[in-house]
């Protein structure tokens, strides 16, 4: 049984009790100390600034051409915090409950009753920076909502809050690089873990300039890697994304959580032919105010303006009266897809919705409606050549956002003695559903204020050990294994580019392991991906060498991971016989098509462990809940 070290007493009190009793290393020790930091995102980048403010040492990895290239940059609509600026009801407890119920009852509550509490200090730390959240006509922050929830409790920066939080916290790393706190190694990309016994002790990484291996040594390792939706090859993710650290990690002993939960946002613009990469996220706060209809008559191909009101179908706004367009992203997903399966699809490969702005300029005028979403429509019209203010947008479920990730305690620790981690690439906070502006908040949770804290408690007990020699047996095999990883992928020459691969792997994912799944369709994934693995291994066909800038055998080390992986995706779906959040099952659900939760039989977290031979083997961390009463997910 895994014990998550969650600590006893009430709810509110569990955080600053820990706090109150765990170890410290105090300020002469932590300069002797050196934190490797994988990733640049809100969460390792935070993480990193804090430990380096801490005094720690600290050796920032990330594969960007430069840390404030995070995918973290791309968040549109906003982070949370329980401010309650409103006056609307909002407090620490509610939001902790709205999370716990999007989160369809499969996170863990100490974790998201946390993440709650602390996002009031966030809001602080982050003006303090500099990030310039919207304000009130008075100077007070202004406030919208998101998703799954009755009250406004996010903070935004027009529509590129993601950037302005990356920004600050670029400065704060910069700051620390200047103080000699940090040492910074952009272009590098982690490409294994060193562990001796059980322990992780460094890393193995590649110079993406020089192709030189490296490896370096830490009295601790924090991965902020961030999320694995990019292995859909379509998505709203950043290209790079992928799960290249968290997989090694997990090959060398730390267990992956639930990874077949993967959000699939419902408001994304549609694929619009055979050969994109890349879809583009238009944001969730678009759903405060647009509506979201389809034609009613399966088929209809006129232009929505001559569509009248009675012809159309609101269908969330007739599904779920009491949340209508504000209804989660699992549901807001699924309902998509039924109308998209159903025939009423618009757009040109008919695989959209439309999100109408109609009502709402009418209401408050375009002015008000370009104030709050300008950007956005600027950039729906640069992509599309379409006026929103004019013609509704055309809207499209995609993979999005990653619930799944490595298994962490309270600490955020994972199986592996002294391995972090934290933001996305951990499981800890959502359960099978996130809500909107719930993942900024919680990668920068997690950086700033969590790990700076829990790590000490690990570390405080290392003060006198030195670091791990570099040329020792372990660092000697793990360096072998990448060296004979890229030797042997650079070998093959087959007739196939990488993305071949990627994107079948990505098609085959959506068809098995998609917004709704099967028993048939996910044992269909798994052999159609392990073929696919092991045409791979005999077909790809990489140009270059390795030692120069190869971004074709960047791709290539991380679709090798992704293809193992995906297999796993599917394992997990399978094993979980219940529908929950965006985990839908189509053997299980209710009359009327809602998901059919089995808390009983399935009221666990699954953490994998991986093996070299055979299938994974299946860890339960059951879930407990105190402060909330578990019930059915109802947003009628
Ligand atoms: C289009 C879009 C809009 C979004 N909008 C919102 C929003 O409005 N609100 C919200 O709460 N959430 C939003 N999200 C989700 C949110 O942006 C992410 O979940 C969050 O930023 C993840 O932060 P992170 O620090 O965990 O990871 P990331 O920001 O993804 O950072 C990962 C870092 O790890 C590095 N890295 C990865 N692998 C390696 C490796 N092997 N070696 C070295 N470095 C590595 C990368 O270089 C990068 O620096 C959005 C997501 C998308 C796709």
């Amino acid at each position: 049984m895994l014990d998550a070290k969650i600590p006893n007493g009430p709810i509110e009190k569990k955080w600053s009790e820990y706090q109150a009793t765990c170890a410290l290393v105090n300020a002469a020790n932590r300069k002797k100390m050196t934190v490797i930091v994988i990733g640049s995102g809100l969460a390792g980048g935070g993480a990193a600034a804090a430990l380096g403010e801490l005094g720690y040492h600290v050796k920032l990895f990330c594969f960007h051409d430069s840390t404030r290239r995070a995918h973290s940059v791309a968040a549109q609509g906003g982070v949370n915090a329980a401010k309650n600026y409103q006056n609307d009801g909002d407090n620490v407890y509610r939001m902790f409950y709205d999370a716990i119920k999007g989160g369809d009852y499969r996170s863990r509550e100490a974790n998201v009753y946390r993440m709650a509490e602390l996002s009031v200090r966030l809001i602080d730390t982050c003006v303090a920076q500099g990030v310039p959240f919207a304000r009130e006509y008075g100077g007070s922050l202004g406030n919208r909502s998101f998703g799954g929830v009755q009250v406004e409790r996010t903070f935004y920066a027009q529509g590129q809050t993601g950037q302005q939080l990356l920004m600050g916290t670029n400065s704060a790393i910069a700051r620390q690089v200047k103080a000699g706190r940090i040492e910074r190694f952009s272009r590098h990309e982690m490409l294994d873990l060193v562990v001796k016994n059980g322990r992780a002790i460094g890393v193995i990484v590649r110079d993406a300039i020089t192709g030189e291996i490296e490896r370096h040594a830490a009295h601790a390792i924090v991965l902020g890697t961030g999320g694995y939706a990019k292995i859909y090859y379509l998505s709203t993710m950043a290209m790079g994304c992928n799960a290249t650290a968290a997989w090694k990690a997990h090959k060398r002993g730390a267990f992956l959580a639930n990874p077949s939960f993967v959000q699939v946002h419902p408001t994304s613009l549609p694929a619009l032919g055979k050969h994109q990469s890349k879809l583009t996220l238009m944001s969730e706060s678009l759903r405060n105010d647009g509506r979201i209809w389809v034609p009613a008559r399966s088929g209809d191909d006129r232009s929505p303006e001559k569509i009248p009101d009675s012809e159309r179908d609101y269908y969330l706004e007739r599904k779920y009266p009491a949340f209508g367009n504000l209804t989660p992203r699992d549901i807001a997903a699924r309902a998509a897809k039924e109308q998209i399966d159903a025939g009423h699809g618009v757009g040109p490969m008919r695989n959209a919705v439309f999100l109408d702005f109609r009502d709402a300029i009418a209401q408050h005028g375009r002015e008000t409606i370009q104030s709050r979403y300008g950007n956005l429509f600027g950039m729906y019209q640069k992509i599309t050549g379409i006026d929103a203010y004019v013609t509704p947008m055309l809207i499209a479920p995609s993979p999005h956002f990653t619930m799944g990730g490595l298994w962490v305690d309270y600490e955020l620790m994972t199986t592996l003695e002294g391995l972090y981690a934290c933001g996305e690439c951990n499981f800890a906070d959502h359960g099978s559903n996130r809500l909107g502006a719930n993942s900024l908040l919680q990668a920068c949770v997690d950086g700033y204020f969590i790990l700076p804290s829990t790590i000490g408690n690990f570390l405080s007990s290392r003060i006198k050990e030195p670091l791990s020699p570099t040329d020792g047996p372990e660092f000697d095999q793990a360096e072998s294994k990448t060296r004979e990883d890229i030797q042997k992928l650079l070998s093959i020459k087959g007739s196939q580019p990488v993305d071949y691969f990627h994107r079948t792997l990505g098609a085959t994912l959506w068809d098995c392991c998609g917004i709704s799944r099967s028993r048939e369709s996910l044992n269909r994934g798994i052999e159609q991906i392990r073929e696919l693995r092991e045409q791979f291994w005999n077909d790809v066909n990489i140009t270059g060498g390795a030692h120069e800038p190869n971004s074709e055998l960047e791709k290539a080390t991380r679709v090798m991971d992704f293809l193992e992986l995906g297999e796993l995706m599917c394992i997990d779906a399978l094993h979980r016989e219940e529908s929950c959040g965006a985990h839908f099952r189509e053997e299980y659900q209710t009359k009327e098509g809602e998901s059919l939760r089995n808390d009983e039989g399935f009221g666990y977290v699954s953490a994998w462990q991986h093996r070299a031979e055979g299938e994974p083997i299946l860890h339960k961390e059951p879930l407990s809940f105190e402060a909330v009463n578990v019930m059915t997910r109802n947003y009628k």
